[in-house]
């Protein structure tokens, strides 16, 4: 039996960031770690492809710079009703998935990692000294495991953990770009808050894309995430999909729709258990916006720390202390405000308040907004309530 110092079960973001982060900021042995993921690499992956810069800069750190085809995030435009608020400002970069994916997992193995793509975890026994992991091919040992396999985790499933109550809902496609498509071809990211009226607790969105075709040509990505807040509310998505996508001049009959689900963080989220350290959506994903790459990159070198001092009892406390899940907290706390029946004046100041847009993006790329924005912004908050 192959014997490693670190198991990763799945090579994402969350895992190929811990499997970088051990090599190239702890020093560790990369011969001494496998990366495990069921599929094969480029691997399919439904996805909006949104990095902040918060999830660049940390890559930058370690030495990467993204080598897979990518559109510039330049602004945000939000949208609800006929009502549109725009800024620019630099909020990351639209990637494909499959590309990005397989790019940082090409890098872990040309660093000496071993990365076994294609070969699934099946099960998970606890030994005195570690894990022996049984996978699609053979049986290893390991003696830290780190979850990185996402919102489906297989090993949440085989340590007993339970599932959020309620996980969060998208429909993705692609589509070339149509003629009301400029402002986002120029880079803006659009958030249309419309269905909120329609019983979604979420957004639908348009943002540029490489084409998923190949080549230099820009597609728009479009879709739209529920945050599932409250049982009444989730038939009406796709229904609501539909009348976004015909404001749009498409119909939903002309497109590929791909559903998924997401796992949020919630208030009894787990990011340990035995021994085993959660890292990225297998922990819990951000619930406002329903992503999670640039924070499951976040994650993966919070983990790296900790596996590479072979001692992981620390990570839950630090975890829970970082910024990223400070962040992610905050962005539930949000979800729950903004798109609930009450969260008008909160959708009116973002749609109203270039301060409070500005605010957004430096909070989304990961800035911690000082006292007197916050203040700033609760004034602001208190204005649109009482007109609202
Ligand atoms: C429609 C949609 C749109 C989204 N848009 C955005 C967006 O624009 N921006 C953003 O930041 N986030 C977005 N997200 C969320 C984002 O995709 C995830 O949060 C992110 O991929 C999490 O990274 P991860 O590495 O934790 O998990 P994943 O990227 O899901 O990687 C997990 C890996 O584990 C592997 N795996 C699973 N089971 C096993 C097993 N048994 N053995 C071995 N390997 C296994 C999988 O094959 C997979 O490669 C979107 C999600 C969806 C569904």
């Amino acid at each position: 039996m192959r014997r490693f110092q670190i198991a990763i079960v799945g090579g994402g973001p969350a895992g190929s960031s811990t499997a970088l982060h051990l090599v190239r900021a702890c020093g560790v042995d990369p011969q001494s770690v496998v990366v495990l993921d069921k599929q094969r690499h480029p691997r399919d992956k439904p996805c909006g492809g949104a990095v902040s810069t918060w999830g660049l800069e940390a890559l930058a750190k370690i030495g990467l710079r993204d080598a897979s085809r990518s559109r510039p995030m330049l602004g945000l435009s939000l949208v609800e009703g006929r009502e549109r608020g725009t800024t620019r400002g630099s909020l990351g970069v639209i990637v494909r998935r499959d590309e990005f994916d397989a790019a940082l997992l090409e890098a872990s193995r040309r660093d000496g990692v071993e990365v076994r793509d294609g070969e699934g975890l099946v099960s998970l026994t606890s030994e005195p000294n570690g894990w022996t992991l049984g996978t699609t091919r053979e049986t290893i040992s390991a003696k830290i495991v780190c979850a990185c396999d996402g919102a489906g985790s297989t090993v949440r499933k085989l340590l007993g953990l339970h599932e959020p109550a309620r996980k969060g809902h998208l429909y993705v496609t692609d589509t070339p770009p149509m003629n009301a498509d400029g402002p986002v071809l120029s880079g803006l990211c659009e958030f249309d808050f419309t269905p909120v009226a329609e019983r979604v607790d979420g957004y639908y969105w348009d943002f540029p894309t490489p084409s998923p075709m190949g080549g230099d040509e820009t597609w728009v990505n479009r879709g739209i995430y529920h945050a599932n807040l409250s049982e009444a509310r989730g038939r009406a998505v796709k229904a609501s999909l539909a009348r976004s996508l015909s404001a749009r001049g498409l119909s939903i009959d002309d497109v590929t729709l791909r559903p998924f689900s997401t796992r949020p963080l919630v208030p009894d989220s787990v990011f340990m258990h035995r021994g085993v350290m959660l890292v990225g959506e297998a922990a819990g994903i951000d619930r406002s916006t329903g992503e999670g790459i640039a924070q499951a990159i976040l994650y993966g070198e919070i983990a790296a720390r900790h596996a590479a001092r072979a001692d992981v009892s620390g990570y839950d406390r630090e975890v829970r202390a970082s910024r990223v899940v400070r962040h992610l907290r905050q962005s539930a706390w949000l979800a729950r405000h903004v798109y609930a029946p009450h969260g008008r004046a909160f959708r009116k100041l973002l749609l109203r308040s270039e301060h409070a847009r500005d605010a957004g993006i430096r909070w989304y790329c990961g800035d911690a907004l000082g006292g007197r924005a916050k203040v700033t912004l609760l004034g602001r908050l208190v204005f649109e309530a009482i007109r609202a």
